[in-house]
C-alpha cells in the first residue's frame, strides 16, 4: 500500500489538473443542476436562460466558463446540455489544429447542440476566425481554389450554443469574449459543499463515509471538487486496507499525513514553493520563471494549479515585481519572519 501511495505522490494528488487516475471520474459527474454543488449564483442565472431559451426554441447563448482547473466547468457544460435536452460535442483548443478540424466538427452538430471547448484560451488565430462568424451568424466561410480566382462561400450552421471554458480569461482575445453573451465565473467551494460533494461521490462509489471523515477530506482539498473526489478514492485504500472499510475522520486524517497533504490541504509542491521563495529569495519579489526553475516545476501548473490557491488563503502576493510570500505563509510553515515584508 505504501509503495502505491508513493506512485500517486508522483503524479500529484493535489494536480488540480486531469490526469491518468481520474479515468473513472465521470461517473461523478453530476448530470443536472439539481445535483450540481454549490456556485449558486451562476446556477441562479443558468436556470433562468436556460428556461427563457427553452420557451423560445432557440439554442442558449453562448456561454464562457472561466475559473481554475478541476472547478467544474466541463461538468457544467455537461449538466446545461441536459438541461436543454441537446447533445453535446467536447473538444479543446489545441486539439482544434487546422480551421478544418473545426469546420469538420461544426457541420456535424444539429439544431440547439452544445459545442464544447475546453482551454479556449489555446485556439490558433486561425481557428478563432472560423469561429467567428460560425458564433455571431451560425456561418461558416469558406475559401474555394487559389490566387485570383479564389471566392468565398458561405455555408449555413446548425443553430447552435458554444460553451467556451478557460483557466485564464484574460488570456482571450477580447473579440472572442465580446461573442460570448453569458460569461460564468466559477468559484472556489466552501468546506460545507465540499463535504456535500465528498458524501454524493462516497454513495455513487459504494463507500461508507461518515460526516468527520467527509468533513476533514473537504477541508484539505484546497476548494476543488476534482481533488476531494480523488483524495475520497485514496483515503478508501486506506479505510479498506488499515480500517474497517469506513471513512472515519481519524482514517481520513492518517491518509492524508501519508499522503503528505497538510492540515489545510497544502502538498509537497506548495510547501516547496513557499518555502523557496522564503529561503532562496528571501521572502520575494521573484519572477515565477525563476521560481519554477529553482523548484523544478512548470511555471504553467505553478500559475494555473498551484497559485490559485495560495492566494485565496492570503500565504501569496502577486506583485508587479514577482510573488511574494505573505506573513500567513511564514507562520504556518513555521518559519521566523525577518526582513522587510513585500506589501502589494
Ligand atoms: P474543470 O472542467 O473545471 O477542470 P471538471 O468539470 O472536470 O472541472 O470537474 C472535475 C470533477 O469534479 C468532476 O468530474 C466532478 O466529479 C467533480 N465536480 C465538479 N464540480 C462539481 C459540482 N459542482 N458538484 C459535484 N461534483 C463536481
Amino acid at each position: 500500500m505504501a509503495i502505491e501511495f508513493g506512485q500517486e505522490m508522483e503524479e500529484r494528488i493535489m494536480a488540480s489538473t486531469l490526469t491518468e487516475s481520474d479515468s473513472g471520474e465521470v461517473s461523478l459527474r453530476p448530470e443536472y443542476l439539481s445535483d450540481y454543488v454549490g456556485q449558486e449564483r451562476s446556477k441562479d442565472n443558468l436556470k433562468i436562460f436556460i428556461e427563457a431559451a427553452r420557451l423560445r426554441h432557440e439554442p442558449l447563448d453562448h456561454v464562457l466558463l472561466y475559473g481554475p482547473p478541476g472547478l467544474g466547468k466541463t461538468t457544467l457544460a455537461g449538466v446545461i446540455a441536459n438541461e436543454m435536452g441537446v447533445n453535446i460535442r467536447v473538444t479543446s483548443g489545441p486539439a482544434l489544429e487546422k480551421t478544418g478540424d473545426l469546420a469538420a466538427l461544426l457541420t456535424t452538430l444539429n439544431d440547439n447542440d452544445v459545442l464544447f471547448i475546453d482551454e479556449i484560451h489555446r485556439l490558433s488565430r486561425a481557428v478563432e476566425e472560423v469561429l467567428y462568424p460560425a458564433m455571431e451568424d451560425f456561418a461558416l466561410d469558406i475559401m474555394i481554389g487559389k490566387g485570383p480566382s479564389a471566392r468565398s462561400v458561405r455555408l449555413d450552421l446548425p443553430r447552435f450554443t458554444l460553451i467556451g471554458a478557460t483557466t485564464r480569461s484574460g488570456q482571450l482575445s477580447s473579440p472572442l469574449r465580446d461573442r460570448f453573451g453569458v460569461q460564468l465565473r466559477l468559484d472556489m467551494y466552501t468546506k460545507e459543499e465540499l463535504t456535500k460533494i465528498v458524501l454524493r461521490s462516497s454513495g455513487i462509489l459504494g463507500i461508507e463515509t461518515e460526516r468527520a471523515g467527509a468533513e476533514e477530506i473537504a477541508s484539505r482539498s484546497r476548494g476543488t471538487p476534482r481533488i476531494a473526489n480523488r483524495i475520497l478514492k485514496r483515503v478508501r485504500d486506506y479505510a479498506q486496507v488499515k480500517g474497517e472499510g469506513v471513512i472515519t475522520k481519524e482514517i481520513a486524517d492518517m491518509a492524508l499525513s501519508a499522503l503528505e497533504i497538510d492540515k489545510i490541504g497544502l502538498d509537497r509542491t506548495d510547501r516547496r514553493m513557499l518555502e523557496s521563495i522564503i529561503r532562496n529569495f528571501g521572502g520575494g519579489p521573484v519572477g515565477l520563471e525563476t521560481l519554477a526553475a529553482t523548484i523544478g516545476e512548470e511555471s504553467i501548473t505553478l500559475e494555473d494549479a498551484t497559485e490559485p490557491y495560495l492566494l485565496q488563503i492570503g500565504f501569496l502576493n502577486r506583485t508587479p515585481r514577482g510573488r511574494c510570500a505573505t506573513m500567513s505563509a511564514y507562520e504556518h510553515l513555521g518559519i521566523p519572519f525577518s526582513g522587510q515584508l513585500e506589501i502589494k
